[in-house]
Formats: C-alpha cells, sequence, structure tokens
C-alpha cells in the first residue's frame, strides 16, 4: 500500500509522543511525515522509526500536500488550523475538543460508530478521553439491554492535563517527601498525595466541563439523548490511564454471565476480575496498553435491572492517540 502524507500538530505533547508510537507500532502507511508544534520547539528533533526528524513551527502554510493531519495542540490551534488543513485537503482527525459538538463533525470511537466516518466534512473529532474510556465498555452492555442511567465517578491521571502536570505530580511528590513546599503551575492544588475535582469551570447545572463532555459526548456517539448520565469527575495522582467507576440501569435484568459475555466479545475490552486473587483493573496495568481492562462486574442487590463496573483505560493511547489512528486506518 502507498503510504499517506502525514503531519502531527502538537508533537511535542502528552499525547504528540504517543501518536508517534502508534503509528510507528501499527506499521501505518506513511510517504512523509511532517512533526510540527509551537515556535518554542524549532530546532528540537522527534525520533520516529528510528529515524530523526526535524519540528516545524505550525503556521498556515505547514499542510501544503498533506493527506492526513493528526491535531493534539489544544483547542485554540485546532480552530484556527484545522480547517485550512480541511481546505488544503487534509483528512484532520481532532483532539482538542473545539468541534466534538460540532453537528457536522463526526464524533468517532470505532468500536461503537465507526458508520459516522464517512459523514465527515475534513474534520473527524476525537472524543474526551474519559468519555473514551468510559463508552468502549458500555457500548456492548448497551447493545445487550439498552442502558437508562449511569452514575459514574473518575480517577483520572495527571498526563490527561498534559506533559507539564506529568512533571508537575514528579516533582512535587519529590518535594513532599523531602519536606519541602510544592509548587503549583499546572494544577490549581497540590496534586501529590491529593485529589480533587477536576479544574474545569462549574457551569450553571453544577457540572464542571469535563462532567458535561461525558454527558454530550456520550449521547452524541451512541445517537441517544435519553440516557441519563450522572459524571463526577476526579484528578488523582496517578501518572498515566484513567480509571473509572460506573454504575448503570439497563432497560431490564439480565444475568452477569450475559454482561461477561458482551464484555469479552467486544473489541477494545478485556475483562480483569479475579475475586481470589483479588485482581480487577488498575491504571499500572491498563498503562501501555490498548485495552479498556473492566472487572469488579456486580448486580445491585437493590435493583434487578442496575449493575456496576471498574474500568481502567490508557487514556494517552485509547482515550487519544490509538483512537485517532484507528479513525485513520478506517479512512
Ligand atoms: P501537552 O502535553 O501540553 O502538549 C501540547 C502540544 O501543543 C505541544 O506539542 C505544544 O507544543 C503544542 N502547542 C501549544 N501551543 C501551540 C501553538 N501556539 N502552536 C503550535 N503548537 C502548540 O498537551 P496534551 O496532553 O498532549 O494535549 C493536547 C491536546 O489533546 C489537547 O487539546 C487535549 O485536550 C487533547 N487530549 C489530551 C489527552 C491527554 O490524555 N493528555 C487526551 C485526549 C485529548 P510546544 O511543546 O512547542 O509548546
Amino acid at each position: 500500500m502507498s503510504g499517506k502524507r502525514v503531519a502531527i500538530v502538537g508533537v511535542t505533547g502528552a499525547v504528540g509522543a504517543e501518536m508517534l508510537e502508534v503509528l510507528a507500532e501499527r506499521d501505518f502507511p506513511i510517504s512523509d511525515l511532517k512533526v510540527l508544534a509551537s515556535a518554542r520547539s524549532k530546532g528540537k528533533e522527534v525520533s520516529f522509526n528510528g529515524n530523526k526528524l526535524p519540528v516545524e513551527e505550525l503556521t498556515a502554510q505547514s499542510f501544503k500536500g498533506v493527506e492526513l493531519a493528526l491535531f493534539s495542540a489544544g483547542g485554540d490551534r485546532s480552530k484556527e488550523f484545522a480547517p485550512i488543513a480541511a481546505a488544503a485537503g487534509a483528512v484532520v482527525v481532532d483532539n482538542s475538543s473545539a468541534f466534538r459538538m460540532d453537528p457536522g463533525t463526526p464524533l468517532v470511537v470505532p468500536e461503537v460508530n465507526s458508520e459516522d466516518i464517512p459523514g465527515h466534512n475534513g474534520i473527524i473529532a476525537n472524543p474526551n478521553c474519559s468519555t473514551i474510556v468510559m463508552v468502549v465498555p458500555l457500548f456492548p452492555i448497551y447493545k445487550l439491554a439498552r442502558i437508562r442511567r449511569v452514575v459514574v465517578a473518575t480517577y483520572q491521571a495527571v498526563s490527561g492535563a498534559g506533559a507539564q502536570a506529568i512533571l508537575e505530580l514528579e516533582n512535587q511528590t519529590r518535594a513532599a517527601l523531602e519536606g519541602k513546599p510544592l509548587e503549583k503551575n499546572v494544577f490549581c492544588h497540590p496534586i501529590a498525595f491529593n485529589l480533587f475535582v477536576h479544574r474545569d469551570p462549574k457551569g450553571e447545572d453544577g457540572f464542571v466541563g469535563e462532567e458535561r463532555k461525558m454527558i454530550r459526548e456520550t449521547h452524541k456517539i451512541f445517537h441517544d439523548d435519553s440516557i441519563a448520565i450522572h459524571p463526577t469527575c476526579i484528578r488523582v495522582p496517578v501518572f498515566r490511564a484513567h480509571s473509572e467507576s460506573i454504575y448503570l440501569e439497563l432497560e431490564r435484568p439480565v444475568e452477569l454471565e450475559e454482561v461477561r459475555e458482551a464484555l469479552d466479545e467486544a473489541p477494545g475490552v478485556r475483562i480483569v476480575d479475579n475475586p481470589e486473587k483479588r485482581h480487577y483493573p488498575m491504571p499500572i496495568e491498563a498503562s501501555g496498553g490498548d485495552d479498556i481492562l473492566v472487572g469488579h462486574i456486580r448486580r445491585d442487590p437493590f435493583n434487578e435491572k442496575a449493575l456496576s463496573i471498574f474500568v481502567s483505560g490508557d487514556q494517552l493511547r485509547k482515550g487519544a492517540a490509538l483512537n485517532a489512528v484507528q479513525i485513520a486506518e478506517r479512512l
């Protein structure tokens, strides 16, 4: 197969670095790879498949001849440059929230709604990482017995807030153990040995932005606004992989065995549920992997139509880079 001319926007970031890994691992057909970031990164190099590539500054001229542009440089850059890339003939897969709720932009998790991809007008949006980690294991259960209500609490890794947030947890942990003051640049509270509600602004509905994204994006991906979703988004001092405790009310009672079978057969899901060994999903085991781990599967003893699961998924991979590359593969 002949290769594509590909650009990665935001290549020096946490997601950009993962894009390079995933493209190489999956042997994505590339004839030319352009790596873009801000003026700050001019002169830096990144490695791809053993070759060093010079980082170029993102400008309106960056997309000449580019066929596929993978964006992960924040919403403002996407709003400005994704339409320019699309007008230059590239298909954009965008990791930011800039176009997710735009009615003309498909919002895609390939395991759930890859049929939405062909409806694009040059831009396809990748959902929020907490949304992806939730909907991949929810979809097989949704197909089994419709989901009426979801109550979800997230345990989100710091890398979800970018490369600087990883450094902040590292530095604060070291400082805390040495009894030194904790410096804050990314988060408004100390993250080492602490946790807190997601920092996004709170809306009139009382939900923070991340929580609202989980509601709206899930509705769009499932094409079903009737699911009642109540998220609580929490940042925790974990480097990588988001976990979520998810309570589900279904349309009908189901046997747990049916749920396990549906999850077992679902692409992108791996059951990790071994009570004898006290072995359930953990971010440390989800990190670096492609699957969303699902376990601690229980029935609600007070509601025969309800159950709960605990999940962990690498939000830099399936929550961002891998999902984007899977969309590109389907293109
Ligand atoms: P990050 O580590 O902070 O990286 C940001 C990237 O954007 C860097 O490459 C940075 O380049 C580039 N950038 C910033 N300002 C720029 C400008 N003016 N022009 C060109 N490039 C610029 O952030 P991240 O975590 O990778 O996230 C990137 C995007 O992906 C965000 O929209 C985020 O919401 C989304 N996302 C992140 C995750 C996650 O788990 N982290 C998951 C899903 C979606 P420099 O190094 O030159 O500054």
